[in-house]
């Protein structure tokens, strides 16, 4: 049994959300305190009949306009982006599981850490552009920032096998996604259909186009560096197709210390939510009497460009995280809607980074700017 925690489920309605769900429906001692939903109102509404949270917030207005609310005795409905902010910030909660999608998530996750919550983040894309002003808020506000990505629970796994100090480098696996044997012309042709079939994970559909190009992979270096304090030489990054082994941290001795588990989020979720304990839940166990590989061998970064931004993110900072993510965002928006192709996006990345007025020291104001100038860049790219 873990101890009593009342919990927001910020995006509960997406694949991390609804993984979380069922992992509170195993565990008792975790209450939904709320929940919320951008446009698919129907599954909120369905969620909030099975948890009877206190709040329900449906994030996008127009959505909620068009809808009718049945019926929720217990439930406060709460309408538009704002309330995200003030559900994140409740005094009764515990833990926020940020779990919104993009730079959306951003004002909510902030919140939470203003506000001093232990914040299991799933939303990465909030530390990639914001991750400098994240940690000082944090450090200032007492708050706890826990991973959900499995890449950086493994890693948090891992480094209780000695001090910071004696950490030498972290090790990320990465699936190498659908495309990872494609030569560079069958690249080009990629069609959003193949895009969104991934070989081992179920995932949003923004993250499983990430995890194709492999900007997933960049994101994830991004995350790295501000949760766990690290130099751009300490973070590599490897492929292992069988998503088994999470990733490893070695230490200055030689000794590397990885996790392993089947490729299912329910277990990441768990441990930030029920950190620092350690209970029986719903995820699925290794079998180790079936025979099973494990490969791992290093990132080809000419068919996979995307790389290599994640360390020029790492090494610069300042807006550089904001424009990417920003740029990146527009640019999965375009291939989904069949604007442009899949090899577009990370060459539109490359080209708006190394374009953008470089500030080293940014306000979130100007971070929010930021990530305005690169959507439009992406929007004139297309035309040019
Ligand atoms: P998803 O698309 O399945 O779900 C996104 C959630 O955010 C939904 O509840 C949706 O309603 C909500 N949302 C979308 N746009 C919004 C907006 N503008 N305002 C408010 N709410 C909005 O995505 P997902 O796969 O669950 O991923 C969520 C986050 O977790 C992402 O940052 C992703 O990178 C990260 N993550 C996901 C996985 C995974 O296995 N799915 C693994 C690691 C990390
Ligand atoms: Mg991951």
């Amino acid at each position: 049994m873990t101890r009593s925690k009342n919990i927001a489920v910020l995006g509960s309605t997406g694949s991390i959300g609804q993984s979380a769900l069922e992992v509170v429906r195993a565990l008792p001692n975790l209450n939904v305190l709320a929940i919320s939903g951008h446009r698919n109102l129907e599954k909120l509404v369905d969620q909030a009949r099975e948890f009877s949270p206190q709040f329900l917030v449906a994030a996008d207005p127009e959505a909620a306009k068009a809808f009718e609310f049945p019926r929720l005795p217990g439930t406060e409905i709460l309408i538009g982006p704002d309330q995200l902010e003030r559900i994140a910030s409740l005094p009764e909660v515990d833990t926020v599981l940020a779990a919104i999608v993009g730079v959306a998530g951003l004002p909510s996750t902030w919140a939470a850490v203003a506000s001093g919550k232990t914040v299991a983040l799933a939303n990465k894309e909030t530390l990639v552009v914001a991750g400098h002003l994240m940690t000082e808020m944090a450090d200032r506000s007492g708050a706890r920032i826990l991973p959900v990505d499995s890449e950086h629970s493994a890693v948090f796994q891992a480094l209780k096998s000695g001090t910071r100090a004696e950490v030498g480098r972290i090790v990320l696996t990465a699936s190498g996604g659908p495309f990872r044997d494609f030569d560079s012309n069958q690249m080009k042709c990629v069609t959003v259909e193949q895009a969104l079939a991934h070989p081992t994970w179920e995932m949003g559909q923004k993250i499983t186009i990430d995890s194709a190009t492999m900007m997933n992979k960049t994101l994830e270096v991004i995350e790295a560096k501000w949760l766990f304090g690290l130099k751009p030489e300490q973070i590599e990054v490897v492929i292992h197709p069988q998503s088994i082994v999470h990733s490893l941290v070695e230490f200055v001795d030689g000794s590397t210390i990885a996790q392993l588990s089947p490729p299912d989020m329910k277990l990441p979720i768990q441990y930030a939510l029920t950190y620092p304990d350690r209970v029986l839940g719903p995820s699925p166990r290794l079998d180790l009497t079936q025979a099973m590989k494990l490969e791992f061998y290093p990132p080809d970064v000419d068919r996979f460009p995307a790389l290599e931004l994640g360390f020029e993110v790492v090494k610069f900072g300042g807006s550089t995280g904001a424009v990417l993510n920003a740029a990146n965002e527009a640019a999965v928006a375009a291939f989904l809607n069949q604007e442009i192709s899949f090899t577009d996006i990370v060459t539109a990345c490359r080209e708006i980074l190394d374009q953008h007025h470089y500030e080293p020291h940014p306000t979130l104001s100007q971070l929010i700017a930021a990530d305005r100038w690169a959507r439009q860049e992406i929007s004139k790219w297309m035309i040019a």
